[in-house]
């Protein structure tokens, strides 16, 4: 990031119609909110130079402040705001948009069930998949608890001046947030968070430190189920050993009684991604029950889940409305996870097959489904576009198939696949909206979208989640 004044081209005559802006951080001046970007800052105009600034609303007035100076952009914070928007809500914790998972809540909800259909515009208006313009885009469906719903924390564990502190990263910074509240999280995982950190501190249990590559724990993960209220929580550490490990157990057993598993993971080092490859029981069982669409899935500390339960049932429930199931159908799980959408559905078709490329979520879904008793799922471990000519080879055909990618969205592999197999019914689940669009180039006009609908899996964030209703184009039938 330049901390130097910067500007525009210095040595070359200004031939340009906009002559180069000198600013610099510090700088301050009036800024009119015109838009959110895809983070969901607000975006203003600086002599034509887009100015992103947090926390910020479409038609608000503010005197801004330079953070960074980019080339073709500038951040910003609010140094005074003039003029605020009636949809300015007070956020309910104090840092929100210091950190990622709650940058929105300083925007009244219905207005972040609107930005998040505009996302999909937009995105369908920057990659320009055939017909766009007639893509019916419905309004986002609501979640009708837009606090309190996540069933997942991750805080990172540090000490500063000798305190324990729990939270997330400040953007893009290394300091740890001490999160007190987290009105996003489940109100049962905040009081276990703030409860262990408590022992930590008393226990005086050493905490990671990034910079001497010392200490011992370095995150808590906590995931509560919804339906059980009960609690997993796992310690990820810098070392196999957990000093006073008998008496936190021990405090956790008598004063934390939702605690139904705890685990370790060793993730050792200085290292990039949270979790490490080794994962050992501490207490209790090594799996956590939730119940979704009336099935119950036990769940590794390690496998993926939905982050919002409540909103996951209308998710599947949307996703098999696009497909419109029929008792002959055989059914794909694309990107199955522990099986939850295919075995919530096998009970309305004749077969379903899934793939997923984590070994412990694809053992998990298989046990799910024994679980539930349902003989009719089998899932197996690959990418969607290894698995799929195996299957074809066996002489399996498809007629629905649902895909649930990651962000990445699907491979191109794959897509050809579809176009091949032509399943006459497809639902795509997306949680990226840009890769979606891309996708649909690709996939009409095979198929046409039939409609898109949007539902806000992550309020209080940027993020968007939508099915897509595929439907095969007429003559593309055999
Ligand atoms: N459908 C599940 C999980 C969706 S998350 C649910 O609703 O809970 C996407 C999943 O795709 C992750 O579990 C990830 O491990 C898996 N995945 C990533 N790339 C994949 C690929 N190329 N093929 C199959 N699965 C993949």
């Amino acid at each position: 990031m330049p901390s130097k004044r910067y500007q525009q081209s210095p040595s070359r005559p200004t031939r340009r119609p906009i002559p180069p802006i000198e600013v610099a951080i510090g700088d301050r001046f009036p800024l009119t909110i015109k838009k959110l970007g895809i983070n969901g800052q607000g975006i203003g105009y600086f002599k034509h130079k887009v100015c992103f600034v947090p926390q910020t609303i479409p038609g608000e007035i503010i005197v801004a402040e330079v953070t960074a100076v980019h080339e073709k952009y500038l951040e910003a914070k609010i140094h005074r705001l003039k003029k605020a928007s009636p949809d300015r809500v007070p956020p309910k914790d104090d840092y929100a948009g210091l950190a990622g998972g709650f940058e929105l809540e300083h925007l009244a909800y219905q207005r972040q069930l609107a930005y998040k259909r505009q996302v999909v515009l937009d995105s369908l208006a920057k990659f320009r998949p055939f017909g766009y313009q007639h893509y019916q885009v419905r309004p986002t469906i609501a979640a009708p608890h837009p606090y309190g719903y996540r069933n997942k924390a991750q805080f990172q564990i540090r000490q500063i001046d000798g305190q324990v502190v729990a939270g997330l990263y400040r953007a893009n910074s290394h300091e740890v947030i001490d999160m007190v509240t987290c009105a996003v999280q489940m109100p049962a995982t905040m009081q276990a968070m703030r409860q262990l950190v408590q022992w930590i501190q008393e226990l005086q249990i050493p905490v990671y430190d990034e910079e001497a590559n010392s200490g011992i724990i370095k995150t808590i993960a906590i995931r509560e189920s919804r339906s059980t209220g009960e609690i997993q929580v796992t310690f990820i550490t810098n070392s196999r050993k957990l000093p006073h490990k008998r008496l936190l157990l021990d405090k956790i057993q008598t004063e934390l009684p939702a605690v139904r598993s705890v685990m370790q993971n060793f993730n050792p080092g200085d290292t990039p991604l949270i979790w490490g490859k080794e994962t050992t029981k501490l207490a209790g069982d090594d799996y956590l029950t939730e119940s979704l669409m009336g099935l119950d899935f036990h769940l590794s500390a390690r496998s993926f889940l939905q982050l919002h339960p409540e909103q996951t049932e209308t998710l599947y429930e949307e996703a098999a409305k696009a497909i419109d199931l029929t008792p002959n159908d055989t059914l794909i799980d694309a990107y199955a996870g522990i099986g939850t959408i295919g075995l919530s559905l096998a009970s309305r078709v004749k077969r379903v097959l899934g793939m997923e490329t984590i070994p412990e979520a694809v053992a998990d879904a298989n046990r799910n489904a024994a679980l539930n008793e349902i003989t009719n799922a089998r899932y197996e471990v690959g990418t969607a576009e290894e698995v799929m000519p195996r299957w074809r080879q066996e002489g399996l055909t498809f007629d629905a198939i649902i895909v649930d990618p990651p962000r990445t969205g699907l491979d191109q592999v794959f897509i050809d696949q579809i176009l091949q197999e032509k399943p006459h019914k497809f639902a795509y689940i997306s949680c990226n909206m840009a890769t979606l669009a891309r996708n649909l180039t690709r996939l009409i006009p095979t198929y046409r979208v039939d409609y898109i609908q949007p539902i806000d899996m992550m309020p209080q964030t940027p993020r968007c989640e939508a099915v897509v209703k595929l439907v095969l184009n007429d003559h593309h039938h055999q």
